[in-house]
């Protein structure tokens, strides 16, 4: 008998997994991951940004782990020898509406706490001569990371203090009664007396086999990306954002450097016809049915059915989706759009047809299930899984009995 299992192998799990064996270091503890190794998806899918936390609704989860994250990421990162930038970010507003919208943001960053600076046209040109815009907000502490590693660097934490990590192992069916829980896997039964779920894209299917119906279904939104070629790598010297549509819950086609010295553009958001499909062509028909069923999804699909056009033609035509950067990075041709691994997002829809904004947690007596966790939960790893450390010794029952 397990005292703790965790499911899934991504950076929400396995940073939940390194806090509790360090609350708990005497607890036997076990992370399943369906994945032969940590970070396959969301996690290993990603732009790569440490975010700063510009967007969040002042108040919310989602504004306190982002601020609390970002400073978390660097020292965790500082801790392990991770290589990351803290090269700021730029956000760049294009024409009128959007310098309106940018006033929002700033007051925004001003309710958050953040450090920033607002520039003309002219102080933005001399920061970025190949970026045009009308104006724009600095972002110093916004930086760059390979999530993967910090994942990877989590999970030999857990590990080295006692964790046991089963990979190629998928959770199929989990039964909680009043004294345990028994998580069901292709490898046979495991009993614990709590569970922690983190599994991303199939939250909805892990609180479902608790017996709960969570309110709530997973949306699968491709995001799909370009490489520049590498003669581009200092194409720009920051993070280059588009001032993003407050009625999006995305940030919309950005300019990214990552870790690694490249460029990329993206992501787009388009509706995935898999839940774990990264190429356009990948379809599955149980995960589209299920979609299509959920009068909730559909409720989203027609109240976006412009925005979610938009963004189906600029996937199929790559001039349409070029455009978009063009607006703050003219220079760039059809030619630098080189190809680059899509990501998938987890986007938790509720029954009654809204896009959940906020980090969601559901709980019963056993277990604490992460059922949305978008972007930029990557930033927020740490303090969630602090969180979840908290909710686990707060709402699990008998949490304090002996061991037996
Ligand atoms: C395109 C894109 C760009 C993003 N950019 C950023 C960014 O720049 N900065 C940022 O902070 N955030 C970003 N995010 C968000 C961030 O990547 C995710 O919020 C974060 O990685 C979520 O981590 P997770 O552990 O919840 O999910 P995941 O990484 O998806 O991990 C869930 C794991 O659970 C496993 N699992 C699922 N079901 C089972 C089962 N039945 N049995 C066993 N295992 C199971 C899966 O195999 C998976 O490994 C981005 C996301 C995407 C998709």
């Amino acid at each position: 008998m397990y005292d703790y299992i965790i499911i899934g192998g991504g950076i929400l799990g396995l940073s939940t997994a390194m806090q509790l064996i360090r609350s708990y270091p005497d607890k036997k503890m076990l992370l399943i991951e369906k994945e032969d190794g940590p970070a396959r998806h969301q996690t290993g899918h990603n732009s790569g940004v440490i975010h700063a936390g510009v967007y969040y609704t002042p108040g919310s989860l989602k504004a306190r782990f982002c601020l609390e994250g970002n400073i978390a990421t660097k020292a965790f990162c500082d801790k392990h020898d991770i290589a990351y930038d803290e090269c700021g970010k730029l956000l760049v507003a294009t024409n009128d509406l959007e310098m309106q919208r940018m006033q929002a943001l700033w007051e925004r960053t001003e309710a958050n706490g953040l450090e920033r600076y607002w520039l003309t046209a002219e102080e933005m040109h001399e920061r970025e001569p190949n970026i045009t815009g009308v104006g724009g907000i600095f972002v110093p502490s916004s930086g760059i990371v390979d999530y993967a590693q910090v994942a990877a660097a989590m999970g030999r934490e857990f590990e080295d203090a006692g964790g046991e990590i089963r990979y190629a192992t998928a959770v199929t069916g989990l039964n909680e009664s009043a004294n345990e829980v028994v998580v069901s896997t292709n490898q046979g039964d495991f009993s614990t007396r709590y569970m922690v779920s983190c599994s991303g894209l199939m939250a909805d299917r892990v609180v479902r086999m608790l017996g709960v119906e969570p309110g709530f279904t997973i949306c699968p939104f491709r995001g799909e990306y370009y490489r520049l070629p590498a003669q581009h790598n200092h194409i720009v010297n920051h993070l280059i954002y588009p001032i993003p549509d407050p009625s999006m819950p995305f940030l919309g086609v950005h300019l990214t450097r990552m870790i690694d010295g490249s460029v990329t553009v993206g992501p787009n958001a388009v509706l995935a016809w898999k839940r774990e499909g990264y190429r356009k062509t990948d379809i599955s028909l149980s995960d589209t049915w299920a979609m299509l069923r959920h009068s909730g999804i559909r409720q989203v699909l027609k109240d976006n059915l412009r925005s979610g056009l938009f963004e189906l033609k600029n996937s199929l035509y790559k001039k349409g989706y070029l455009e978009q950067v063009r607006k703050y990075c003219p220079s760039l041709t059809l030619a630098d759009l080189e190809p680059y691994p899509a990501g998938v997002r987890a986007q938790a829809v509720s029954d009654d047809g809204k896009l959940v904004d906020d980090f969601l947690f559901v709980n019963t007596p056993r277990t604490v299930n992460v059922c949305n966790a978008p972007s930029p939960a990557a930033t927020s790893a740490i303090p969630i899984g602090a969180h979840i450390v908290e909710k686990v010794k707060s709402s699990c029952v008998n949490h304090t009995e002996p061991d037996k």
